[in-house]
């Protein structure tokens, strides 16, 4: 039995017999860096075994030192971190949010846990997220009407930006708040300025999947200190100091543990390796596939600096009768994890009642984008050998 090593990441390595199984490769795994049991241990030895301590407080600074935000506040998730942000900024019932429709569904839920309306705003083909042409209609529909949104929370996908300037310069007209889901997009930036930081409030998540991860948790950021200790009051089941049980407000429980906020400090420490690593995937995989005319990597605008989370393209259907769902399958039959780009949001069940705000005539470029887009392996532990397989796997399929 021939046996192969696997490097699974920058500090250890483990066999799997070849004979046996076609080594996997998915879309985006963990990637330690090997420092994260020195904080996990700290929290031990102190008996900080619990959803308050150093390590939170550390992250905290640390996390919102590295964006440039006067302040965060860790959360048990970016999901929760996006609730915060919409209770925060009072939204509530019958309340109306706008939110980018090409996205994960976090990123909307939060809008009906507070029994407010999200309205779906299209994406445009320059970034991939929120149109402003969409956006500027659905402001002059909701204004004609009377009811404008509370806010609108507006996502970076797969870590590149969205234009801000223009988003912000109508947002702004209007007197809307932004939160900004940068869930996807830790170590972006648009003009020279930290993804996460641009609307009143910025969130980030360290799922597994993600670009830096705690196993799980999020983060609220915002310049506004006094709103993010409301939300670590508010993530904590909303005590008020007494001492005694006293509650006068509705309270969660949102608070990041801190032996998972040990994990995320040393996750941060690596973030730009981790950003470098990951757009070293990008451009292996555009001089790999670049050449293919029909394939089209998400664009990152001239401004802009994307981490790259996941390497996006779509395929140009007037070039190719290849879908992507051709490519998924056979990626897959060589043990090779790809996904699908978002579903859009405006065409879920979930949302069937929600209005919708196109960019253009015609099929809506979320709606394309999900039609003929893919993701591939992007994990910044990906291997050069790795990649020339998913390359080869792809490139055998145009060339029949
Ligand atoms: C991952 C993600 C979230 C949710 O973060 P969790 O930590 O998983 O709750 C929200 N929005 C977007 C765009 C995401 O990719």
């Amino acid at each position: 039995m021939k046996i192969l090593p696997i490097e699974q990441n920058s500090s250890t390595s483990f066999f799997i017999p070849a004979t046996e199984t076609k080594e996997k490769i998915l879309l985006s795994t963990p990637h330690m860096t090997g420092n994260e049991m020195k904080y996990i241990q700290e929290a031990f030895a102190s008996n900080w075994i619990a959803p308050v301590g150093p390590n939170v407080d550390k992250f905290e600074e640390e996390l919102a030192a590295y964006t440039g935000a006067a302040g965060g506040a860790a959360l048990s998730s970016g999901t929760a971190a996006i609730h915060l942000a919409l209770h925060l900024l009072g939204i509530g019932k019958g309340d109306r949010v706008f939110c980018s429709s090409l996205t994960f569904v976090a990123s909307a839920n939060p809008i009906l846990y507070e029994g407010a309306e999200p309205v779906f705003i299209d994406a445009e083909e320059e970034t991939w997220n929120m149109s402003p042409v969409a956006l500027r209609k659905a402001f002059l529909a909701a204004a004609d009407e009377g009811k404008l949104p509370k806010a609108v929370v507006i996502v970076n996908l797969y870590g590149q930006s969205a234009q801000m300037d223009e988003l912000l310069e109508i947002c702004n007209e209007y007197g809307v708040p932004i939160v900004e889901d940068a869930a996807e997009s830790l170590g972006s930036s648009y003009k020279g300025k930290s993804s996460g930081t641009f609307g009143k409030f910025g969130i980030f998540s360290f799922n597994g999947n993600k670009i830096i991860t705690a196993s799980s948790g999020g983060m609220l950021i915002s310049n506004d200190t006094e709103t993010i200790k409301k939300a670590r009051f508010l993530a904590s089941q909303a005590k008020d100091p007494a001492p005694y049980y006293k509650h006068h407000e509705i309270g969660y429980n949102y608070r990041l543990s801190n032996v998972l906020a040990g994990i995320g400090r040393a996750q941060l420490e690596a973030i730009d390796e981790r950003v470098a690593a990951r757009r070293a995937v990008y451009e292996r995989y555009a001089a790999g596939l670049g050449d293919i005319e029909a394939i089209e990597f998400q664009p990152e605008p001239k401004g802009t600096f994307s981490n790259r989370w996941l390497t996006a393209f779509t395929l140009n259907p007037d070039l190719t009768a290849l879908v992507p769902e051709n490519i998924k399958r056979a990626l897959a039959a060589e043990e090779i994890e790809s996904r699908n780009v978002w579903n859009p949001l405006h065409s879920q069940e979930l949302f069937k009642d929600a209005q919708f705000f196109s960019h253009g005539d015609g099929e809506a470029v979320s709606e394309k984008i999900f039609r003929h887009g893919l993701c591939l392996p992007s994990g910044s532990n990906m291997t050069e050998e790795q990649q020339e397989r998913v390359i080869r796997v792809i490139r055998s399929l145009f060339n029949n």
